[in-house]
């Protein structure tokens, strides 16, 4: 589903260049999913970017290849780019980056993606997105369809945003950190959810996560980030059981 091949990311900056990630590489079957460990400053959000070909105007894909489903996303123009992000990946930021439409329901909203993305009926997307809403733990979801945006907290809007990503069973979802902001009961919630989802669409799913319970419950593999570089790779077990670079080992120990 996804091949990252050798990816090298860098900044433009007042003191010249900056490398932010460095020969990254990873592979993603449909319906698996990897998660990105790793501390703070360490790439795992700019590798996200650069697969998705959002970086900041400073930053660029300077090497590597990413292939999903056969193409080469760094060779696609940005008009071919925009289609993957609306069709085939969906994406969850911590601070939301895409936003929702100001003057549309969360209803119209989610209705409208279940309809473009999954062919519904406007009645069947109707009640799937009351349902969806009811998964990512919004309370009183028929009430909620009918209201805006903003008059939703912003704990709420982050989870019709990942109700909204659900919504159109991409083939590729990328979240960061995407329940750091929400209470735990909320967060296993959702987790739960992506993982349902990822299992019955076959969601390839790549979950950025400072919280090493949330690898061991969702993760088939981890690519642990230091200064920009993968150092290891493994299947969860492998690495919970027998971590091998020494910052692996480290992470490891800091669990209680
Ligand atoms: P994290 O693992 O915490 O998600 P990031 O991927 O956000 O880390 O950052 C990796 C590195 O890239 C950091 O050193 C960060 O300062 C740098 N970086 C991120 N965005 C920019 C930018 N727009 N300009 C310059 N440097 C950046
Ligand atoms: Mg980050």
């Amino acid at each position: 589903m996804l091949e990252v091949r050798g990816i090298k990311t860098e900044f433009r900056t007042d003191d010249g260049v900056l490398t932010a990630v460095d020969e990254v590489s990873f592979d993603l079957r449909a319906g698996e999913t990897i998660c990105l460990v790793g501390e703070s400053g360490s790439g795992k959000s700019v590798t996200a970017l650069s697969i998705l070909r959002l970086l900041p105007r400073n930053g660029d894909v300077t090497a590597g290849e990413i292939r999903f489903d056969g193409r080469d996303l760094l060779q696609l123009s940005a008009e071919q780019m925009r289609e993957i992000r609306g069709n085939a990946v969906a994406m969850v930021f911590q601070e939301p980056m895409t936003s929702l439409n100001p003057v549309l329901t969360i209803g119209d909203q989610l209705g409208e993606s279940l309809q473009l993305h999954l062919g519904m009926s406007k009645q069947e997307a109707r009640g799937r997105a009351v349902e969806l809403l009811e998964m990512v733990g919004v309370p009183r979801p028929r009430q909620i369809v009918g209201d805006y945006p903003h008059r939703l907290s912003g704990g709420m809007r982050q989870r019709v945003m990942i109700a909204m990503a659900l919504s159109c069973s991409p083939a590729l979802l990328i979240a960061d950190e995407p329940t750091t902001a929400l209470d735990v009961t909320i967060q296993a919630q959702i987790l739960t959810l992506m993982k349902e989802l990822a299992e019955a669409s076959r969601t390839a799913t790549i979950l950025i996560t400072h919280d090493l319970g949330v690898v061991a419950e969702m993760a088939d593999k981890v690519a642990v980030m230091y200064a920009g570089q993968v150092v290891e790779e493994a299947g969860v077990f492998e690495l919970f059981d027998n971590p091998k670079h020494p910052y692996t080992v480290g992470l490891m120990k800091s669990i209680p």
